[in-house]
């Protein structure tokens, strides 16, 4: 019955996590998933999560089903965060916001609302970009093209020919955006390119998808949402991904939002409707445990702060990380230039390395990052660096 049934050969970052754990090397090193190690190489647990997660065990409390949309705390937390608390746009009441199941579930359920609203719409992502972002909205039935983002010669954005590129694309047709801290290469728009890259999409008629899985880890939560807050102040609809994920290290716990901005408040009503009919006929409503973690540290004064404190702490971290990598190397391999590694943003570093070297890195050093070179800053910490410093400047070598 299910000979015809193709073999799914895994997700190439999450079965390297597989080989990870089943490597037996004590010096091995984890640089390949986009999660965030503290400097002690462990996944942690925000503080204000801890007391978040404290009121919510005591007293236990009932598990009701939550509403398709998800906790109103939730929602109203990605709304402050994405747009700002006092943003007109709030007040107008024109932004649909569903709480989702991580930033992965936002994008299926946007891309699901896309494909039934708008039909004839392609999605144009950034060559290159997390690898999910296609899967995604293939799956929902979407054709999936790509823009030119990266320039491998320079290491920086193919600026002239993504605009060119923009300007050949159709009315209606979805872009997808990363606003901060681009996956996979670090490498961002400035805000002089938002801005010229917003004006072509809105004299285009395309539709803006911005994704974002990393807000605070770039220059800090404002700053990082340049672009979402440009797009609307130019009266742009929009689509936004937001994740929790990483900034509150609550990966398992599955927790995001998609907010759609709309025109008017009467057609937010209408793609809310629209939005939590897509949610019931997928997986009807979201959990709530980690729903409640959002809702008590995202809308308590005291907490929120705490959290803002330990979201820089976490990106500061990796800062310090890129420098001592960029300083070590430099010593090591003398005459190539390893500037890539401050001017990136966020968790990730495209580190240029050829597939044969990634590889050598794993089988050699137990090091572990995903093919294409990208390397997750957030897995070095002191115990490791130089380790993964001297194994980088052996492959370069040769
Ligand atoms: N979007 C981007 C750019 C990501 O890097 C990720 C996760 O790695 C996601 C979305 C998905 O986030 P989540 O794990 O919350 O589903």
């Amino acid at each position: 019955m299910f000979e015809r049934v193709d073999f799914y050969a895994g997700d190439p970052i999450l079965g390297l996590m597989v080989e990870y754990a089943n490597d037996s090397n004590p010096n091995k090193v984890n640089l390949g998933v986009g999660v965030y190690y503290d400097e002690n190489n462990v996944l942690p647990v925000l503080e204000c999560v801890k007391t978040a997660e404290q009121r919510i065990a005591d007293p236990i409390s009932a598990r009701p089903y939550l509403p398709m949309e998800g906790l109103p705390g939730h929602r109203k937390a990605c709304q402050d965060l994405l747009f700002g608390k006092d943003a007109q746009v709030l007040q107008d009441k024109r932004v649909a916001t569903i709480a989702t199941i991580g930033g992965s579930g936002a994008l299926k359920v946007g891309a699901d609302f896309i494909n039934a609203w708008f039909p004839q719409a392609k999605c144009y992502v950034s060559d290159p970009t997390w690898g999910n972002h296609i899967s995604i909205f293939e799956g929902s039935g979407i054709e999936v093209g790509k823009y030119p983002y990266y320039d491998k010669a320079t290491g920086t954005v193919k600026f002239d020919e993504l605009i060119a590129f923009f300007n050949t694309l159709n009315k209606d047709d979805v872009v997808l955006l990363h606003p901060c801290c681009h996956n996979p290469t670090g490498v961002d728009l400035t805000q002089a390119q938002w801005d010229e890259l917003l004006q072509v999409v809105q004299q285009r008629e395309l539709i803006p998808f911005m994704d974002i899985a990393y807000q605070g880890f770039g220059e800090d939560m404002d700053s990082d949402a340049y672009a979402i807050r440009k797009a609307v102040d130019m009266g742009l609809p929009l689509f936004v991904s937001n994740s929790f994920s990483k900034n509150l290290s609550l990966y398992g716990e599955r927790v995001g939002g998609l907010s759609v901005v709309c025109p008017t408040e009467e057609e937010a009503e209408r793609v809310f409707g629209q939005l939590k009919f897509t949610v019931r006929r997928i997986y009807s409503s979201p959990p709530s445990h980690g729903g409640r973690v959002v809702d008590i540290v995202m809308n308590d004064e005291a907490l929120h702060k705490q959290w803002v404190g330990e979201v820089y702490g976490m990106r500061d971290r990796i800062k310090a990380m890129r420098l001592k990598l960029k300083s070590v190397l430099e010593t090591k391999v003398p005459g190539r230039n390893f500037d890539y590694l401050t001017t990136q943003n966020g968790m990730f570093s495209f580190t240029g390395l050829t597939p044969e070297q990634v590889e050598r890195l794993k089988t050699e050093f137990g090091i572990y990052m995903v093919s294409n070179s990208r390397m997750c800053v957030a897995g070095l910490n002191g115990n490791n660096i130089d380790y993964v410093a001297n194994a980088m400047a052996e492959v370069l070598k040769d």
